[in-house]
């Protein structure tokens, strides 16, 4: 018997978590099961506690104020975003300036690639990774429509072949190649797929050295891995709400602009009257004077629901602080890795994790590649309560929150997976 993989174990180390009463902040799934394992927040957040207040709240403002509540209600609408604009600069490592949080995710990355794809004279292709998000693979093939490019002017790094990873190398090569005809880099933050999280610094150095513009998708980057935009000096970011960061289904996004294009007015972009400069906004006159920073891309006024629900999220992100986040994501995916493995010792050849072992290159997910018959194992593991997400054609993705998953979980994780590969 192996005591690092045993229950007493791993509620030892549930006891010495000092981020163990966040789990009490969140409402959890059960579907009937004797035991429900949430590992899913990556593709949808669980719910906190606090959402139901808030948006109680912003609906007794609604009744009792009507169209007053953009000034007088208790988080007047009008400012609303603002309350979210401190903690979403801590979580990415940005300033308040560089951040703002409205719209959608696919709809802000098309809004700031309108600003900073600008292809001009052989300056016209995009760099992303292969087996991008299938929403940013539909961005990025119509900006290049829009601009009247081919599709051959977005070039997809892959792993090399046998490798499920791009390895960092191969980014940097292909930078320099590319050199003065690559306009914009769109990478991923940490690759839906695999849970690798990729060098956004290094990525950044490299693009900004052969002059392109460089943004990321920070979907499965936010709220899970520790960020720095400010210093690492992308020129723009987008990511969701929903999945680290909790903020309800189809939440609100938030988005990155470096303050290095804060005061750039001349910038185009998409204008609506949200970027309006505030104290000329309610003049309704022609002639767009963006705002200063972020701000300058909203488009329309806030949708406050999804936003109460944001800002009851981000408001445990601050209590907990993304430092002691990542140190028990760290320890809590290395111990479900060592569960895994321990559990298939028998049966080495049924899987593989092909997330990267290194934790500097991951997050809070492990990737679990099957030789045959995944999907028979992710229906028996279904079946016992946990509830994980199956990618074709043989992967399942499993993800323990540090916010609200713990080590018993992980345990628990393991026992199941060694019966459904029975
Ligand atoms: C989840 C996700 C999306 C989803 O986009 P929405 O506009 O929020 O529907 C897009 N890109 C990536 C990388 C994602 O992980």
């Amino acid at each position: 018997m192996d005591f690092e993989n045993s229950l007493e174990f791993a509620k030892m180390l549930d006891q010495q978590d000092p981020l163990k009463d966040f789990r009490d902040k969140f409402l959890f799934p059960n579907f009937g099961k004797e035991k429900t394992l949430y590992f899913t927040g990556n593709s949808l957040g669980l719910q906190p506690k606090k959402v139901r207040q808030y948006l109680l709240e912003e609906l007794e403002d609604w009744a009792n104020l009507g169209v007053e509540g953009h000034f007088e209600g208790r988080r007047p609408w009008f400012s609303y975003h603002e309350l979210l604009t401190e903690k979403t600069a801590q979580l990415v490592g940005a300033k308040p300036i560089e951040v703002c949080t409205t719209h959608s995710l696919t709809t802000n990355l098309h809004l700031l690639m309108c600003s900073f794809y600008r292809p001009t004279g052989k300056r016209t292709k995009i760099l992303c990774e292969a087996k991008a998000f299938p929403s940013d693979q539909y961005a990025l093939e119509s900006q290049l429509k829009l601009h009247g490019l081919s599709p051959e002017h977005l070039i997809c790094i892959e792993p090399r072949e046998g490798e499920y990873l791009i390895r960092e190398e191969d980014i940097c090569a292909k930078i320099e190649e590319l050199g003065d005809s690559l306009a914009m880099i769109m990478w991923g933050g940490v690759n839906y797929y695999t849970g690798q999280f990729f060098d956004v610094k290094a990525i950044t150095e490299q693009g900004h050295k052969v002059g392109a513009v460089v943004g990321f998708d920070l979907a499965h980057a936010v709220g899970n891995v520790n960020l720095m935009l400010n210093a690492w000096g992308p020129d723009f970011a987008a990511w969701c709400g929903y999945k680290y960061l909790n903020s309800s289904p189809g939440g609100v996004s938030g988005f990155f602009v470096h303050e290095r294009h804060a005061n750039n007015k001349a910038l185009f972009r998409l204008a609506g009257w949200w970027g309006q400069e505030k104290n000329t906004r309610f003049m309704m006159e022609p002639g767009f004077n963006p705002m200063a920073g972020a701000e300058g891309w909203q488009l329309s006024n806030a949708p406050i629901l999804g936003m109460a629900a944001h800002l009851a999220s981000l408001e445990i992100f601050e209590e907990a602080g993304m430092e002691r986040i990542g140190a028990k994501r760290d320890l809590l995916t290395a111990y479900l890795e060592f569960v895994i493995l321990k559990t298939v010792h028998q049966n080495e050849h049924a899987l593989q994790i092909i997330t990267p072992k290194n934790p500097i290159q991951r997050g809070a997910q492990l990737s679990i590649m099957f030789n045959d018959r995944g999907k028979d194992c992710f229906n028996a593991l279904s079946e016992q309560g946990v509830v994980a997400d199956w990618r074709e054609p043989n992967v399942i993705r499993v993800a323990p929150a540090p916010l609200y998953n713990g080590f018993e979980e992980a345990y628990w994780f393991g026992q199941m997976l060694g019966k459904a590969l029975q």
